[in-house]
């Protein structure tokens, strides 16, 4: 299921250029446009799912779940991040910063990350 409007189910069709990291059957890692670290990466739901609390409504939750998080985890160790360490983050609502309305697990690294977040 695609929404028309969401950018993220218009990068997964191809409408708007991405770079590609990974791509499974359950989610396509990209390179974040705006990076916030050196290494900066998204691991994006492949159905346009609003947030993480949508996804367990619906049925197999919690196996995409897992298989978006083992992507992130992939991608990370693929980019050299594992032995120094990384961050994963999925934002949620407007009070966890998420500004795109489509799943996604953030993969960042590359600095020294920061506690607590901003
Ligand atoms: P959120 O704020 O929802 O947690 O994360 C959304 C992320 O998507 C942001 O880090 C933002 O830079 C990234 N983003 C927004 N639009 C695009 C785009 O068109 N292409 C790519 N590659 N990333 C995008
Ligand atoms: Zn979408």
């Amino acid at each position: 299921m695609k929404d028309q409007t969401c950018i993220f189910c218009r990068i997964l069709k191809g409408e708007i250029a991405s770079r590609k990291i990974l791509e499974e059957m359950e989610g396509v890692a990209i390179h974040d446009v705006n990076p916030q670290a050196p290494f900066h990466a998204l691991v994006i739901s492949r159905n346009h799912v609003p947030d993480m609390a949508a996804l367990f409504e619906g049925d197999g939750g919690e196996q995409i779940a897992g298989k978006l998080m083992k992507m992130a985890v992939n991608v990370a160790q693929q980019a050299g991040l594992s032995p120094e360490g990384y961050r994963m983050v999925v934002n949620s609502g407007d009070n966890g910063g998420q500004t795109v309305g489509h799943l996604h697990v953030h993969v960042l690294g590359g600095r020294q990350m920061v506690w607590p977040p901003g």
